[in-house]
């Protein structure tokens, strides 16, 4: 756990959230400032900074997560008109937490390129 990271914070229930999908090694939740209409973030429990962080060790890690993602997206009922992943890197990415985390975006149609 990183001191003074928000996302540590969550994944230790120190702040608490609603979780949508929980499991060892990850925890997905509502965005507190949505972008769409459904917006959900899933972090790993475990504290990784951004996707320039990841090591071979966490191959699996991010394997998990991917399918995990297919599976809320479903749960959240995006299963049939679709919806967006993005994670955003470093500031010309917009990271604003720095901790890892995926965006699912979904709802309404979304535009490309993004902004
Ligand atoms: P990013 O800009 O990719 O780093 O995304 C960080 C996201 O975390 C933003 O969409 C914020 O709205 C969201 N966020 C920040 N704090 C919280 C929180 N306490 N609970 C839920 N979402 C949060
Ligand atoms: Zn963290």
């Amino acid at each position: 756990m990183q001191q003074d990271c928000i996302f540590c914070k969550i994944a230790a229930k120190e702040i608490p959230v609603q979780p949508l999908y929980e499991d060892e090694h990850l925890l997905a939740f509502l965005d507190i400032n949505p972008a769409a209409p459904v917006h959900v973030l899933v972090i790993p429990k475990k504290h990784i900074a951004n996707l320039l962080d990841l090591d071979k060790q966490d191959q699996s890690l991010m394997g998990h997560m991917l399918t995990a993602i297919s599976q809320i997206a479903k749960q959240m009922g995006l299963a049939d008109d679709g919806f967006r992943v993005v994670i955003n890197t470093k500031e010309n990415g917009g990271q604003t937490v720095h901790h890892l985390h995926c965006h699912i975006l979904g709802g309404r149609s979304m535009t490309w390129p993004p902004g």
